[in-house]
């Protein structure tokens, strides 16, 4: 198979480059997405010429290596040898994390940055804002038409999008996989803020990396993407876009930790039941426990609202140690893996409309 490093005067483990593989065979791509994934010398950009090589679309993914589903249907679509309607630029980010033994794993290296809070300047010399900030270049350079990045969950959760403008543009790249869509105003350093300022992006969160669906759902948004004449001026799926606005996350303050359990395990810090977890796009109202606080509630957990302001005890309250909502709210990206609760947040939680 023929892969060439993009940079010529570049060399190959150069950090943070993005290699380049034009229009792979399906022979050349091995007989599974992990086999794929071996082949891939790193990050890299697999560019394939479509009908119309006037107009052309990225898709990125793996910017997370413990979430497989994007790759998966790149996989497939490879397989299937289908001329896209127009140029197609899939970039595959975070290879070395995600072939880290036993494989889709590591959302990131150990000592990493998280690459998707790292598309904002000013750009640092360590590897993910290496590659984050040459994926910008090359996105600028290319000029798609639209670009989407292909995420999975970490717990497991139906599929949704999100974006942080709105438009017919936005509502309709989401359509494609998805009728749940997502709205916020949170500037966090994802590629999908990259819309104001060059191209609509979306998220797509295609549910659980180990949801089989997930996949199926990721195969089939990411074949219609490929193969629509129009993917930005209506809305796909027989569903009409179910909106939430302006989610807010549940944060656990930095000196406390977590723990998922039926009664409490944590002497100072938050138990969450495992339960939580299936209450994703789902209501909780202020019958709903969710778990177990230790050393007071503000001092342990914390939600802020779009301004900044400190909302806890708005949305949430203690009763004899127990953590219950104080109100109807709607919640999704719960986690049930304390690493991302630690360094991320609990989950999101949205008021109803
Ligand atoms: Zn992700």
């Amino acid at each position: 198979m023929e892969i060439t490093t993009d940079i010529a005067e570049g060399s190959a483990s150069e950090v943070g480059n993005i290699f380049t593989w034009s229009n792979p065979k399906a022979a050349d791509i091995g007989n599974s997405a992990v086999e794929f994934l071996k082949a891939l010398p790193g990050p890299t950009h697999i560019h394939l010429k479509g009908s119309d090589s006037s107009r052309s679309r990225a898709a990125v993914t793996l910017m997370h290596g413990n979430e497989p589903s994007g790759l998966f249907a790149i996989f497939a679509l490879l397989k299937r040898e289908l001329k896209p309607v127009v140029d197609l630029h899939f970039f595959i980010l975070n290879v070395d994390a995600a072939r880290q033994s036993p494989g889709f794993i590591y959302r990131m290296l150990p000592q990493h940055k998280d690459m998707n809070r790292c598309f904002t300047e000013p750009f640092g010399d360590s590897e993910p804002e290496l590659v984050a900030k040459n994926l910008l270049e090359k996105l600028q350079q290319l000029q798609p038409e639209c670009v989407i990045d292909i995420h999975n969950t970490s717990g497991s959760s139906p599929s949704f999008g999100v974006t942080t403008f709105m438009d017919e543009r936005h509502d309709a790249l989401v359509s494609l996989f998805t009728h749940r869509m997502i709205v916020t105003d949170l500037k966090l350093g994802s590629l999908m803020e990259i819309s104001d300022a060059m191209m609509p992006t979306v998220t797509i969160e295609c549910g659980g990396a180990q949801d089989s669906e997930s996949n199926i759902l990721a195969t089939e948004g990411l074949s219609r993407y490929l193969t629509l004449d129009d993917v930005l001026s209506k809305q796909h799926g027989d569903m009409t876009l179910e909106f939430f606005h302006n989610p807010m996350r549940l944060e656990l303050h930095e000196d406390k930790d977590i723990a998922y359990g039926d009664h409490s395990l944590i002497e100072d810090g938050v138990t969450l039941l495992p339960s939580v977890e299936n209450y994703n796009f789902g209501y909780v109202d202020s019958a709903t426990r969710l778990g177990f606080v230790s050393g007071g509630l503000a001092k342990t957990l914390s939600v802020r609202d779009n301004s900044g302001e400190e909302r806890i005890s708005d949305y949430f309250e203690l009763r004899d140690g127990e953590l219950y909502p104080r109100r109807k709210i709607k919640l999704f990206m719960v986690t049930g893996n304390p690493e991302i609760a630690r360094k991320d947040c609990l989950f999101y939680l949205v008021e109803p409309d």
